[in-house]
């Protein structure tokens, strides 16, 4: 599910604080939509700026939400990460069958 929200990078004004420019994460719409499960972006506290440098959080890219499991998805590897399974007390390589 998808909900929209007040954009936390320019508080719904559209801009940018410092800059004329439209708001490069709301796109001067002041809104945004997130999906329903994201929370709140730990590295930047929700706010869509980085804590130092005051540009936009690398971790939302300035929504100020993540999902939850965005982490390490980019080193899925098709194979199994433990190919062993367990047949009573005894732990055995999958697909194989004991009688
Ligand atoms: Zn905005
Ligand atoms: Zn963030």
């Amino acid at each position: 599910m998808v909900k929209e929200i007040v954009c936390v990078y320019c508080h719904g004004t559209g801009r940018t604080p410092s800059k004329v420019f439209p708001c490069l994460i709301c796109k001067g719409k002041g809104r945004i939509s997130i999906e329903e499960d994201m929370v709140k972006c730990r590295a930047c506290r929700g706010t869509g700026k980085h804590p130092q440098s005051k540009l936009t959080c690398l971790e939302c890219k300035g929504i100020g939400y993540i999902k939850p499991s965005v982490r390490r998805s980019s080193s899925k590897s098709s194979k199994d990460p433990f190919p062993f399974e367990m047949k009573g007390s005894v732990l055995l390589p999958k697909g194989k069958v004991i009688d």
